[in-house]
């Protein structure tokens, strides 16, 4: 039973980690949250009221056995909470990062209902798998039982693919990632700046993931350097998880001017200059925000994530453009708060209208916006205020209204793959499978653009689809042969 370890939410406040100021981490692009110590981390834990039904669980994309591992980390049994956290997720401490916790675990923790504060999960969670890496308690996903000839194909190294390689090396196959960046993780690795999850935490796991035989084959784009079909002929089956890259654009007179920049271009370049790579479009100055007046269009995470690198590249001045109010936002609040804290200027109901400028872009016209009646999904529509012109200095625009997924079936010569209306792949909801056999679909590009947990979630399923099919065909050929 939770014993006298628990129930400590009336005694204890909610506490999160300590928060590097504003001043100092402006100044990098380290993570800004540091870690709990141990007696913090415990102290925290203890909070957890155990109740009998854990909507914070229920809400978790993943399930992950919270009041459990809260349980283990209150009674100093870390060991025993790592084991458990990550049975049902492959990344914990990229999760303790970076999930929304406002919105999924932490938003639906009972004690969060009583007024009391929510349990810091995701924090607690980012410890104990933090504590299990420096402890030496994380081993590479080796096979558990024989290993296995069937070969499994994964177009995608970003959370999907990774959740399903790493499920389907422990069950013995023989697992090959294909990927056309240089480095495995996705957005992990290129989108999600280094102020919210330093790279090394993802490139450790990867490492651990080759140790254990999944091979990678990095700088391969399925559709021009291996053909789709020649793929599915090397593999027992294929998993599209290629995520979703195609960027929506502003339109308007100017939207074309130099200067006028995708989000996803601008944060690749400053994630690769952490890397240290050379990279031309950001030493030249394009795609570099130093001195600049910045001006970013959009309201989700992709845009607090650019503005946020444009104080850190040393921006004159950051403002961020969003067509609705604050509470309609879609990107995290905690990630505002931040935001503001490191001093971007949020102009709410406010858009763009057209970009003027010789040779670059040296202004943008924007109108004011106010909300209208509730659309169909009980939204208020935004309409523009009559008369409401007004002009904002700009040196560098950046353009972060979303994603939509690529065309595949056209670039993959593949008309045969079915899409949905929205263009994501086509995949039935439980089994993962296309309309094509032996391929499977997981991440943004089966579901749309969404978070990391859900990506995880869906490559997890993926993996056991797979094996469900491919065993099934084993057993069919068998009964064949007899
Ligand atoms: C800037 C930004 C910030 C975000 N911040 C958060 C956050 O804080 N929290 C959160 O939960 N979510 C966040 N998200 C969303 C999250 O990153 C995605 O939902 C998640 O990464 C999707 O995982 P995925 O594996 O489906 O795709 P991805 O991570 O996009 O990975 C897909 C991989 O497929 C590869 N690929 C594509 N086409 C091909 C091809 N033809 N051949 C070979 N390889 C190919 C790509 O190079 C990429 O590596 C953010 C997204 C962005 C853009
Ligand atoms: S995976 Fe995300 S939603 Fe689930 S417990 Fe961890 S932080 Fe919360």
């Amino acid at each position: 039973m939770a014993g006298q370890k628990m129930l400590k939410f009336v005694s204890r406040g909610r506490q999160s980690p300590d928060k590097r100021s504003a001043a100092e981490r402006s100044e990098d692009f380290d993570e800004i949250y540091q870690a709990f110590a141990a007696v913090k981390a415990e102290e925290q834990a203890s909070r957890c009221s155990q109740c009998g039904v854990p909507f914070c669980q229920t809400h978790c994309p993943l399930h992950n056995n919270i009041p459990d591992w809260l349980m283990l980390t209150a009674e100093g049994r870390l060991e025993e909470a790592y084991e458990l956290s990550q049975a049902t997720n492959t990344f914990p401490e990229v999760c303790g990062r970076v999930c929304p916790q406002d919105r999924l675990c932490e938003g639906n923790c009972v004690v969060e209902f009583s007024g009391h504060g929510a349990i810091t999960i995701g924090a607690v969670e980012k410890y104990v798998t933090e504590t299990a890496w420096e402890k030496g308690w994380v081993q590479p996903p080796k096979p558990r039982g024989a290993e296995r000839s069937e070969s499994i194909g994964i177009i995608g190294a970003g959370p999907a693919g990774l959740a399903a390689a790493e499920r389907l090396r422990r069950k013995g196959f023989q697992v090959v990632v294909y990927d056309r960046h240089d480095r495995a993780g996705g957005l992990l690795t290129y989108g999600i700046p280094g102020f919210k999850l330093e790279k090394h935490v993802v490139a450790r796991r990867i490492e651990s993931f080759e140790e254990a035989g999944i091979v990678f084959r990095l700088n391969c784009e399925i559709g021009k350097d291996v053909s789709f079909a020649d793929l599915r002929s090397r593999h027992d089956a294929v998993l599209i998880a290629t995520g979703v890259y195609q960027a929506r654009d502003l339109g308007g007179p100017g939207s074309g001017l130099p200067g006028v920049e995708k989000a996803l271009d601008y944060l690749i370049a400053s994630n690769r200059k952490s890397f240290g790579d050379a990279v031309p479009e950001f030493d030249e100055g394009r795609l570099d925000a130093e001195g600049k007046h910045v001006l970013v269009v959009g309201g989700g995470d992709t845009a607090m994530d650019c503005v946020r690198t444009a104080i850190r590249q040393g921006a004159s001045s950051v403002r961020c453009l969003y067509r609705r109010d604050r509470e309609n936002m879609p990107g995290s609040q905690r990630e505002v708060a931040n935001a503001e804290e490191e001093g971007v200027i949020f102009e709410w109901l406010c858009a763009p209208r057209a970009f003027s400028g010789e040779s670059r872009v040296t202004a943008m016209k924007a109108v004011r916006m106010r909300l209208g009646e509730p659309g169909p999904d009980g939204r208020r529509s935004p309409e523009e205020a009559p008369g409401s012109e007004f002009l904002l200095e700009a040196d560098l625009v950046v353009k972060a209204l979303g994603f939509d997924p690529e065309n595949l079936p056209q670039l993959w010569d593949a008309p045969d793959l079915e899409t949905t209306r929205w263009g994501t792949v086509k995949a039935d909801f439980r089994s993962k499978m296309t309309n094509l056999p032996g391929v499977f679909a997981a991440g943004d590009i089966m579901r749309g653009a969404s978070l990391v947990v859900w990506a995880i979630r869906d490559g997890r399923e993926a993996a056991d689809a797979i094996t469900a099919y491919v065993d099934q065909r084993a057993l069919a050929a068998g009964m064949a042969a007899e």
